[in-house]
């Protein structure tokens, strides 16, 4: 993977935040400046990450000129709600789907997904769960004949304008949330990186078999839900983002996003945004500069 010179300029919208020097400030309570702000400084934009607000779970998809990636597809509850929000992006086919690992926050929506969309190909780690919705998500998988791929660190695929590389996992764990398959995509200048629910361990993992610059990005969708047992100091001096995106669910059982997660990301000055607080957040790009906004 190329290193970049240039790292992008940020743009951040109103909506949700601005950057002030090094430090990220959020305002979320600022609720009536319409979405990027109202003004052209988005205009160009050519792409863009969607986080998807699916609850306490994982649906994000990247979005270009005639193309679409799916990266996890949220919750049984949610699965509705998902495919008409992708629906309405006028979409009808996905190149590819990568469920990063066979839970159910992650992979509840994925039969209905593979039901209502053409997805020419699926990615997801060599790992099995004994559950409803991974069966589900098999039989689907046989039916709609979708093409499989493993997930495994090293591999590249390129879509059109983008580059999707796996960067874990490195090695075999045996265990769904060390085995998340953790992707980047490349799109001009500007990178977005999703962790699925990847954990300190195979982020060490990956980063030794990888690289640190494979990790380097502009966006971060930050593993396991903000979990304290993800996102290392390592990873993140390795993958230096602009922006983070958490996933996860108001008031969840789990206590996600934990405070430890919270305050690497403030000591990185780091900007975060949250699906729990901000609903879908969209991460828009001409492939040079970003602005963050719903
Ligand atoms: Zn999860």
């Amino acid at each position: 993977m190329s290193t970049r010179s240039n790292k992008p300029s940020v743009r951040l919208s109103g909506k949700y935040g601005i950057i002030i020097g090094a430090a990220a400030v959020l305002l979320s309570a600022v609720a009536t400046i319409p979405f990027f702000g109202g003004g052209d400084r988005y205009d160009g934009a050519t792409a863009e990450a969607r986080y998807f607000d699916v609850g306490q779970g994982d649906a994000a998809m990247f979005l270009w000129d005639g193309g679409a990636i799916l990266i996890d597809a949220g919750t049984n509850e949610s699965q509705r709600d998902l495919v008409d929000e992708i629906e309405a992006l006028g979409i009808d086919e996905i190149d590819c789907a990568v469920f990063t690992h066979p839970h159910e926050d992650h992979i509840g929506g994925a039969d209905y997904v593979l039901e209502a969309f053409d997805v020419n190909a699926v990615i997801m780690p060599d790992t099995t769960a004994d559950s409803n919705s991974y069966y589900s998500m098999m039989e689907c998988v046989r039916e709609e004949r979708c093409p499989v791929y493993d997930a495994e660190a090293g591999g590249e695929y390129t879509f059109g304008d983008v580059t999707l590389s796996v960067l874990s996992p490195a090695k075999e764990f045996g265990e769904a949330n060390l085995d998340s398959a953790v992707v980047m995509i490349e799109y001009g200048d500007v990178s977005f990186l999703f962790m699925g629910d990847c954990e300190t361990e195979a982020e060490l993992a990956a980063l030794d078999k990888m690289g640190d610059d494979a990790f380097d990005c502009d966006v971060i969708k930050i593993g396991h839900h903000g979990s304290y047992t993800s996102t290392s100091e390592e990873l993140l001096s390795a993958a230096t983002p602009d922006i983070a995106v958490i996933s996860c669910g108001k008031g969840n059982d789990y206590g996600h996003p934990h405070r430890e997660t919270l305050e690497k990301l403030e000591e990185h000055g780091i900007a975060l945004y949250r699906t729990d607080r901000l609903g879908t957040v969209t991460v828009k790009t001409d492939g040079k500069t970003v602005w963050v906004g719903n």
